[in-house]
């Protein structure tokens, strides 16, 4: 029985973990929860799961938590509660689904606290992935990935270090603009919000299906792989493939390749996290070859897509500036969803803003958190 943390539990996804959970009442308890707004979908999610502790960020819904639940649960708040959380005693694994940059602390106290993290908020490893890393050696804690494309590269590795990988291969749907007959380049100044929202193969949050239309979210995955499985950037590769059933692969030095393929489902990247090293027996996810058909690949087009090359940029140069790349992206693309700028132009704000950056080599925290802060001004600006 593994005891698991789950920050951000009413995201989409805390409430694939909260399936997954479901799935293996044997194996998975949800100790606690800690969500950002959605108060009744916690409440719910408690009722059913009993966890000994939860958090909501707003302080004052928290009050209403405690009147309703009575002695049952404790409820915490805020970025307290979060810390709280990710330290508990009880704790095996903490999974940190939170949306932005909350998760970043929570993610440090629950390693310095002895527990294993599975990562789904990519800014955890983007922003301060040396010094996470670091921790987590220092501590001998596991991070997990439970983005689909690391838990295939980490499936497929099977424990083989760096030094026997020639490259690993992030397979990447390619989103909605991946056809260049349809979208050249010249008509990316009239995507709507509403065709930019509109994935091909995953359904997901927001930002992140923005992020999947500019590639900015294999750009961040790009630096993710880096850190999480200790290779430089240059033997990170992209590779389009539409169907999103090959979820990455890796490359050996002898020239052989391992993938892990399967219908796309959140629910399996997250049940091999919180059941690692095992492998439980659900039902949840099948995969019909016959049915599938084609499989296709294809070379990502930078000239459309810019994004990859300023992430693999930010993973070259390292430092502050994946910070910076993070953090102006953030804002951009608040910015495109407002309808304040035109699609070119998140990938452009996001390259201004690298261009005006002085990077700090191996930062502090400190100094990662102030180049962000720094980063939002100036991407505003
Ligand atoms: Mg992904």
């Amino acid at each position: 029985m593994k005891n698991v943390v789950l920050l951000g539990s009413t995201g989409s996804i805390g409430t694939s973990t909260v399936k997954v959970a479901e799935d293996l009442p044997e194996r998975i308890r949800l100790i606690a929860l800690a969500a950002g707004n959605n108060s009744e979908l916690l409440l719910d999610q408690t009722r059913k799961h009993q966890p000994a502790v939860i958090s909501i960020n707003d302080p004052a819904k928290a009050r209403e938590l405690r009147k309703t639940l009575g002695t049952t649960c404790e409820v915490f708040s805020g970025a307290e509660g979060l810390l709280k959380l990710a330290t508990l005693p009880e704790a095996d694994i903490v999974l940190i689904a939170i949306v932005g940059t909350a998760g970043l602390q929570p993610a440090l106290a629950a390693i310095r606290a002895g527990k294993d993290i599975a990562v789904a908020s990519k800014e955890i490893l983007v922003m301060a992935g040396e010094i996470v890393m670091n921790e987590a050696r220092k501590y001998g804690v596991r991070v997990l990935a439970v983005d689909s494309e690391h838990s295939a590269i980490f499936q497929c590795l099977d424990g083989k270090p760096s030094a026997s990988v020639r490259r690993l291969w992030l397979t990447a749907s390619g989103g909605p603009f991946r056809d260049a007959t349809l979208w050249p380049k010249e008509k990316f100044a009239e995507i709507t919000v509403e065709r930019a929202l509109k994935h091909p193969s995953w359904v997901m949050g927001r930002k992140i299906t923005i992020d999947s239309a500019t590639l900015f979210n294999k750009g961040l995955e790009m630096i993710e792989a880096r850190w999480l499985f200790d290779i430089e950037m240059a033997r990170v590769g992209v590779v389009v493939h539409p169907q999103s059933i090959v979820h990455s692969m890796v490359e050996f030095v002898d020239g052989s390749l391992l993938a892990q393929l399967s219908t796309p489902d959140m629910c399996l990247p997250i049940q091999y996290a919180l059941t690692y090293p095992d492998r439980a027996a659900s039902d949840r996810v099948q995969t019909d070859f016959p049915k599938l058909g084609n499989l296709t690949f294809q070379a990502p087009d930078p000239e459309r897509f810019p994004a990859l090359i300023l992430a693999r940029r930010a993973g070259e140069v390292g430092g502050t500036l994946p910070a910076v790349l993070n953090a102006a992206n953030e804002v951009a693309v608040e910015a495109f969803v407002n309808r304040k700028i035109n699609f070119p132009q998140i990938t452009e704000t996001v390259s201004r803003t690298m261009d005006a950056h002085q990077v700090v080599a191996h930062p502090t925290l400190e100094q990662i958190l102030a180049a962000d802060l720094w980063a939002r001004g100036e991407a505003a600006r």
